[in-house]
């Protein structure tokens, strides 16, 4: 390889945030050429060593001491060295980003509103090292396309990450308070990587009407309403036992909480008041929140359909409880990287994210 007397990155365009040369062949006494706006950090085997700053450097053993060292170490002895130079401008960027996430569980159904947002940020780069670090070593960047993806995926992981833990009340009350928080996430966690971000303006929150109804007293109750009454008409008819009161002892409980809190004074008749336990079948009065003979939860259970016979079984039970077939788990949407898994697993196939 021949050696390099010479690196420049002066063919940069203002839309380049770094430029990496691969295996240059360099010696003590080559020259690096740092242009205002830029710098120059020495990388090697996915480790970033010394940074030059603006200005035309001539290479010494004493201005690359963290690179001279690794060779040394390497037993790399002798005037010349391969290593690679990664450029990387010091200009404010602007890069748009956008998605969909979901807010936190609320309610007696758990229900969480799928929400649209999208944006734009100001950012430069404010440790180059690090940067390189995260994008050139982690990351195998090596185009500003690369860059300019990896930084899009960091923020939606954030915001998506952010956005799980608002309530859609509040997101609904007040979306540029949980903006405001989600940008101060961004912020912190953008220094970690070498990122300065000057700016995170949203400038959509989509919410859907469904959770702007639910985010209302009465929009919620309807919401659990319709949501019962679905369960409710999953249930066998006429089924097996385990079936049968897996299902009414839901039922009952749906019906009666929700019926109690709806009209206080009115009683809802004598059969209906107990609550059959989904564990043991013992008899409980509503309201309970565990069972009184075995102590299992008895708190409304996400329910799956048999695909043979039709019965409403708990998501957990991975045989039918009236024919005994095998269930087929529910399909759900990873709440970080929207990769579909099976209600079953407990961590996302593709991000490793915890499914719950
Ligand atoms: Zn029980
Ligand atoms: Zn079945
Ligand atoms: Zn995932």
């Amino acid at each position: 390889m021949p050696i390099i007397e010479k690196v420049a990155w002066d063919f940069a365009g203002d839309e380049d945030i770094a430029y990496r040369f691969p295996n240059l062949s360099l010696k003590y006494g080559s020259q690096v050429i740092v242009k205002e706006n830029q710098w120059a950090v020495f990388f090697r085997d996915g480790k970033a060593y010394d940074v030059f700053g603006p200005g035309r450097h001539t290479i010494t053993s004493n201005n690359i001491p963290l690179l001279t060292g690794a060779l040394k170490a390497l037993r790399i002895i002798g005037d010349v060295f391969s290593c690679e130079v990664v450029y990387v401008s010091n200009s404010q960027f602007r890069g748009k980003f956008g998605g969909q996430a979901y807010s936190a569980p609320s309610g007696a159904i758990q229900y969480q509103a799928e929400l649209g947002y999208y944006g734009y940020l100001l950012y430069k780069i404010e440790d180059p090292k690090l940067f390189v670090i995260e994008f050139f070593g982690n990351k195998g960047a090596s185009t500003s396309t690369d860059i300019e993806n990896y930084i899009r995926g960091f923020i939606n992981e954030r915001v998506i990450d952010e956005f799980a833990n608002h309530d859609i009340f509040n997101v609904v009350k007040n979306v540029d308070e949980t903006t405001d928080k989600v940008s101060l996430i961004i912020k912190d966690e953008a220094a970690r990587i070498g990122l300065k971000i000057i700016d995170t303006v949203f400038e959509g929150v989509k919410i859907p009407e469904e959770a702007r109804r639910f985010a209302t007293t009465m929009g919620q109750q309807a919401m659990t309403m319709q949501y019962m009454k679905e369960t409710t008409a999953e249930l066998p008819e006429g089924g097996g036992a385990a079936g049968a009161g897996v299902g009414a002892g839901i039922g009952i409980a749906l019906g009666n909480t929700l019926g109690k809190a709806m009209q206080p004074s009115q009683s809802s008749g004598g059969a209906q008041q107990v609550l059959l336990c989904p564990n043991c079948g013992s008899q409980n009065n509503v309201g309970a929140k565990f069972c009184g003979n075995c102590g299992k939860s008895l708190a409304p259970v996400a329910k799956i359909i048999c695909p043979k016979c039709g019965a409403a079984m708990p998501e957990s039970m991975k045989f039918c409880g009236n024919c005994g077939s095998p269930m087929k788990p529910k399909k759900i949407n990873c709440p970080k990287c929207n990769t579909e898994n099976l209600s079953t697993n407990k961590f996302c196939g593709n991000c490793g994210n915890k499914l719950e």
